[in-house]
């Protein structure tokens, strides 16, 4: 999938989680259901850090142009150092190591980390990168073209600035799901991990299919393309994207966020 459409089943997703958690018994104050909800829109856009033409790479400058041909290198080494027979030749590290559930909790587990170690400067730090990334794809058309970059990091470090203030008054769920004292902000992994895991199912749903499970072997393959049966996928950016996947997830997403608040 694109980008818009990655964003817009990652916020999707965070609002389905709002509606179950309030179902629960574990309700989520509305600035939970909202910061992530950006996140996980931002988060969504993550795994693609691995092509050097996608969002995120170009979304911070140089800054990540550089870390994208890193990433590359290491998921294309990481790709030659554990396929198997099955497993095709390939010639560059993209929709591997980056695509797979254990990439997903690895960011995320090390988001909350940071967030518990790192203090305010590494909370507002994962906000800025995520508002970034949400901004450039739940803003698409709006926020292409260099020029608009500066705006784009502006509008990010003052949101991240706003919301972080917001989440630390009491209730409003800097301490929600893990209350115990210095656990503030924990949470922040989930959307993280949620959001990633969408990316790789939203790039199953395409032709190529996507290597989710690694490293657990399938048969001969440990790179196995997850998907569903060819006649069932569809290619990126395709009508089926823009005209069926991106409303359904507009009112999945709407559905699931009036049940996180108790409205429905
Ligand atoms: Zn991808």
């Amino acid at each position: 999938m694109m980008g818009p459409a990655h964003s817009l089943s990652g916020a999707a997703a965070w609002l389905g989680v709002g509606a179950a958690a309030a179902a629960a018994g574990y309700p989520m104050p509305w600035p939970v259901l909202l910061v992530g909800a950006l996140i996980s829109a931002g988060a969504a856009l993550a795994p693609d850090l691995d092509h050097k033409a996608a969002t995120i790479s170009r979304a911070f400058g140089p800054v990540s142009r550089w870390l994208c041909e890193i990433v590359d290198r290491l998921s294309y080494s990481v790709y030659k150092a554990t396929r198997k027979q099955g497993d095709s030749r390939r010639s560059g590290g993209h929709r591997t190591l980056t695509h797979t559930w254990l990439w997903a909790v690895l960011i995320g587990a090390g988001s909350s980390a940071a967030a518990i170690f790192g203090g305010r400067w590494a909370v507002l730090g994962i906000l800025f990168v995520h508002m970034v990334l949400a901004i450039e794809g739940l803003l698409w058309r709006a926020a292409r073209g260099s020029s608009s970059d500066v705006l784009v990091w502006l509008l990010a470090a003052t949101s991240a600035w706003i919301l972080a203030g917001i989440l630390d008054k009491p209730g409003n769920g800097a301490d929600w799901l893990f209350d115990a004292p210095g656990q503030e902000y924990v949470w922040l992994g989930l959307p993280i991990i949620l959001g990633a895991l969408v990316h790789d199912i939203g790039d199953a749903l395409t032709v190529s299919g996507c290597p989710i499970l690694w490293p657990i072997p399938l048969g001969r393959k440990r790179w196995y393309p997850v998907g569903p049966p060819k006649a069932m996928r569809f290619r990126a950016g395709s009508w089926v994207e823009l005209k069926v996947l991106m409303p359904v997830f507009m009112v999945l997403g709407g559905i699931g966020c009036a049940a996180a608040l108790n409205v429905i």
